[in-house]
């Protein structure tokens, strides 16, 4: 099955672009949409540019997959996300990423795809009688480089610890052995629940932090449990909803003031970074330790670890600014 493939030379970051329907407030508004998918692998800019224009943006973007506003997010995960994630069961870490502004789709399309995972993961298992498995789930979310548990309702921060044999740990999070689905939508839900809880009583909002569920799977044949560990295999997927995008962006512009926007942008920045290098190879120095979000995807982001970003757009003309930095962010982790 391809899902074991992953050593072979495909070191290579996975990325596409996803455009999203006109919505209503868009359309309200009269904004039209300049954005055009014209195969799987390019989308064009169709509003003309100018000369100046011209010389400073192209117009048209080629990618691993280019994902159209009609296109279901089950083909956004069988295209773009299904190899990566899935390749968790052979004992190979992974990273989905969902990276975009505020309102461009990212939540939207990593909820498809974390359940589109989840429900493959255990086809996967229950036709794999031979093996063991036990899952793990755990859920954060980093806001203002500060970390919280999302399965729990306490809201103290949790600390990073280094683990000679783990890496990167964090301290105290709960990690639930999944059951069944209903369970793993319970999960969900409790997720769904403390993050709007935090919005509300920590004064945060989605858009500024970043949020990670993740879940770990050891295997084992069954004919050698407990006897040979040499079958044993141990590995994490995580799926991460980014905060939005323009706040990376806003960092580069002059006059920042607020602390939270520093740290925000320290995540998000350290990560593009991160995956810039490792996705011109893996020699040099990769600064993981910069932030929050690259310390605890180290282990699931470098080596032989496989990773999809999934870069989430608006068509709208508005919006034209935040979609070429997203696109440009989409081109250097190529
Ligand atoms: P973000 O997480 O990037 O801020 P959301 O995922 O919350 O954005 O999406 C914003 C709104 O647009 C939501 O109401 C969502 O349901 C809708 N939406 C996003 N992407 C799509 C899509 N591909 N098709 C239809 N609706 C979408
Ligand atoms: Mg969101």
């Amino acid at each position: 099955e391809s899902m074991h493939s992953a050593k072979d030379g495909e070191e290579k970051i996975l990325v596409s672009v996803r455009v999203r329907p006109i919505n209503d407030k868009e359309a309200s508004r009269h904004d039209v949409s300049d954005w055009e998918c014209i195969n799987d692998t390019t989308v064009i800019y169709r509003n003309n540019l100018s000369l100046s224009e011209r010389s400073m943006y192209p117009s048209a973007y080629t990618f691993d997959k280019v994902f159209g506003p009609d296109c279901p997010t089950t083909q956004v995960y069988r295209d773009g996300a299904k190899a990566v994630a899935l390749s968790v069961v052979g004992g190979i870490n992974s990273s989905v990423f969902a990276y975009g502004q505020t309102s461009s789709g990212k939540t939207y399309t990593m909820r498809g795809i974390t359940h589109s995972t989840v429900a493959d993961i255990y086809d996967y298992v229950a036709r794999h009688k031979e093996r063991e498995f036990i899952m793990k789930f755990s859920a954060m979310e980093i806001y203002n480089e500060s970390v919280r548990d999302l399965l729990s309702a306490d809201t103290t921060p949790l600390r990073l610890l280094d683990d000679p044999e783990r890496g990167t740990v964090v301290e105290k999070l709960i990690e639930e052995t999944l059951g069944d689905w209903n369970h793993f939508q319970e999960l969900m839900s409790i997720c769904e629940a403390q993050r709007q809880i935090g919005e509300t009583s920590l004064n945060e909002t989605s858009s500024r932090s970043h949020q990670i569920l993740r879940l770990t799977i050891d295997s084992s044949a069954v004919e050698f449990l407990g006897k040979d560990k040499s079958s044993a295999l141990s590995a994490t997927v995580n799926f991460v909803d980014l905060a939005g995008s323009e706040r990376a962006s806003q960092a580069l512009s002059a006059g920042m003031r607020l602390k939270e926007g520093c740290h925000i942008n320290r995540s998000l920045l350290t990560l593009g970074t991160v995956i810039r290098k490792l996705s011109k190879g893996r020699n040099g120095h990769i600064p993981f330790r910069d932030s929050k979000l690259t310390r605890i995807l180290q282990s699931s982001l470098g080596g032989n670890a496989r990773t999809a970003i999934i870069c989430t757009m608006s068509p709208a003309r508005s919006h034209v600014e935040q979609s070429r930095n997203t696109l440009l962010f989409a081109s250097c982790a190529k």
